[in-house]
C-alpha cells in the first residue's frame, strides 16, 4: 500500500492517462503507417503488371508478324516456282490453269501483306501504350519511394517519442497503489487506451456518455475507492476535484 491519499492517486492516474493516451494513439499510427505504405506498393506493383502485360502484347504482335513474313516468303517462293514451270507447259489448258494458280497465290500473298501492314499499326499503338505505362510506373515508383522514405522517418520519430513517453510513464506511476495501477492498466488495454474519464456535465460518463447514478457520484466525491462506470467499466473522476 502507498501512503498517498486515494484522491491524489486518482490525480496521478489522470496524469498517467494523458501519457498512455498519447502512447496508445502513437502505437495505432505505428501500425497504420506500414499498411498505407503496403497499399501504395500494391498500386505500384499493379501498374508494373499492366506494363508487363502490354510489353507481352507487343511481343505477341511481333511473333505473329515474323510468322506472316515467313508465310509471305513461302508464297513468293511458290510464285517463283510456278512461274518457272510456265515455260515447261505444253498445252494451253495447262497454261491457263497454271496462270490461274499463280493468281490465287498472288491473292493470298497480298492478304498476308495487308496483315503485316496492319500489324505495324498495331505495334505503333501498343508502343504508345508502353510509353504511357512506363511514365505512369515511373511516377508511381517515385511517389512510392518518397512516401516510403517519409514513412520510415515518421516511424523513427514516433518510436523516439514512445521511448520518451515510456520513461515519463515510469515516473508517473510512482506512488500509485499497485492494485489501482493493475485495474487501470487492465481497463486501458480493453477500452481503446482510455481507462479513466471525467464526469461530463452533471452526471454523464466521459467515456460512454451514459448516465452515472447519484450514488456513484457520491462515491466519487468521497474519494475512498476507484469508482468505475457501470456501463463501460472506465474509472470515473470529477474534474473539479483537483
Ligand atoms: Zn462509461
Amino acid at each position: 500500500m502507498t501512503d498517498i491519499s486515494v484522491k491524489d492517486q486518482i490525480k496521478k492516474i489522470v496524469e498517467l492517462q494523458k501519457i498512455d493516451g498519447e502512447i496508445h494513439n502513437l502505437k495505432i499510427e505505428l501500425k497504420e503507417k506500414p499498411v498505407l505504405l503496403a497499399q501504395m506498393k500494391e498500386g505500384f506493383e499493379f501498374s508494373k503488371g499492366v506494363l508487363t502485360e502490354v510489353e507481352e502484347k507487343l511481343k505477341a504482335v511481333q511473333v505473329t508478324r515474323k510468322e506472316r513474313e515467313l508465310e509471305l516468303k513461302s508464297k513468293e517462293d511458290e510464285i517463283a516456282k510456278s512461274n518457272a514451270q510456265l515455260s515447261q507447259i505444253k498445252t494451253n489448258k495447262e497454261y491457263t490453269a497454271k496462270i490461274s494458280e499463280i493468281e490465287h497465290i498472288k491473292a493470298d500473298k497480298s492478304v498476308i501483306e495487308e496483315k503485316i501492314l496492319i500489324s505495324y499499326d498495331e505495334s505503333d499503338v501498343v508502343n504508345a501504350q508502353i510509353e504511357e505505362e512506363k511514365v505512369k510506373v515511373g511516377e508511381e515508383e517515385k511517389n512510392y519511394l518518397a512516401k516510403k522514405k517519409q514513412t520510415e522517418g515518421d516511424i523513427k520519430v514516433i518510436e523516439g517519442r514512445i521511448k520518451v513517453l515510456d520513461s515519463q510513464r515510469k515516473n508517473a506511476t510512482e506512488g500509485i497503489d499497485p492494485s489501482f495501477l493493475n485495474r487501470y492498466e487492465r481497463i486501458l488495454k480493453h477500452k481503446d487506451g482510455i481507462a479513466i474519464v471525467p464526469i461530463q456535465g452533471e452526471d454523464s460518463c466521459g467515456g460512454c456518455f451514459m448516465n452515472v447514478t447519484p450514488q456513484k457520484i457520491n462515491e466519487i466525491k468521497m474519494s475512498q475507492e476507484l469508482v468505475e462506470c457501470e456501463i463501460c467499466s472506465r474509472i470515473l473522476y470529477l474534474e473539479g476535484d483537483f
